[in-house]
């Protein structure tokens, strides 16, 4: 019976998503069919051709981003678990967000043991580290720095991400990860979601700290396998 209306919860939790999902995804291309119709137009100037034309590119990538995530949230559990190292997964997410956030003056800092060996899909894990590093750069519009703290505890693997930018009221912390909550003009509000379901599936979890002003540290608390000291 409670499996039963588990699933029925899931299904109306992807249903009503699906429905706020085709609404977001034609604000993009309602936007980039107009500026396709400016396009059109013979006695267009260069100048406005590129910037049109790099607005196209921009609102596509951004319905882009909003299926990705979707499918993400969606079907979690049709991707491949296997044991990886959360240090080299967080190095590749950096390496892909570096020149980002060099563009915001952001300056990445890392203190990363070795073998943070955890059970998670790459791709997906790799996806929730650039959302939760992203979100840290874009919360610091005046640039600063970002530190990116990972250990290995005796049952799990911490990371902590921290920046100093404009932080959340308690209001905030608690919309976080709520479909299409967004205080960004490019962004999906899907990110946290994405993040919060991703680490749920490996039994991990989320703890936000944060204060208006000052800035936020997003702990993550994954479980570890350890073959040392049980035997
Ligand atoms: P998006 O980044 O597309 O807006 P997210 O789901 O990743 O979507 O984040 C939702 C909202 O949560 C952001 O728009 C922002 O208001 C807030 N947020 C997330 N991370 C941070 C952070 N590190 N500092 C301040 N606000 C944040």
């Amino acid at each position: 019976k409670r499996n039963h209306n588990q699933q029925v919860d899931k299904m109306n939790v992807l249903s009503d998503l699906a429905a706020s999902f085709a609404h977001e995804i034609r604000n993009p291309m309602t936007v980039a069919r107009g500026f396709m119709q400016i396009l059109k137009q013979p006695d267009i100037s260069e100048d406005k051709r590129n910037l049109y034309t790099s607005m196209v590119v921009e609102e596509i990538d951004k319905a882009q981003s909003i299926v990705n995530d979707y499918l993400a949230f969606a079907k979690p559990q049709l991707e491949a678990i296997e044991l990886v190292d959360a240090k080299a997964l967080i190095q590749q997410a950096l390496q892909s967000i570096e020149p980002y956030a060099k563009l915001c003056r952001v300056e990445v800092e890392t203190e990363l043991e070795d073998k943070m060996i955890i059970s998670a899909n790459k791709e997906k894990f790799v996806q929730c580290m650039v959302h939760l590093f992203k979100n840290g750069i874009e919360a610091m519009p005046g640039g600063g720095r970002l530190r990116i703290i990972g250990t290995v505890q005796s049952r799990s693997v911490c990371i902590d991400i921290i920046d100093h930018g404009v932080g959340m009221t308690p209001e905030e912390i608690r919309r976080l990860g709520t479909p299409f909550y967004s205080t960004r003009d490019k962004g999906t509000g899907l990110g946290m979601m994405v993040t919060f379901r991703v680490i749920q599936t490996i039994r991990g979890k989320i703890d936000v700290t944060s204060e208006v002003g000052k800035g936020t540290c997003f702990s993550l608390m994954i479980p570890t396998l350890h073959t040392t000291s049980y035997h």
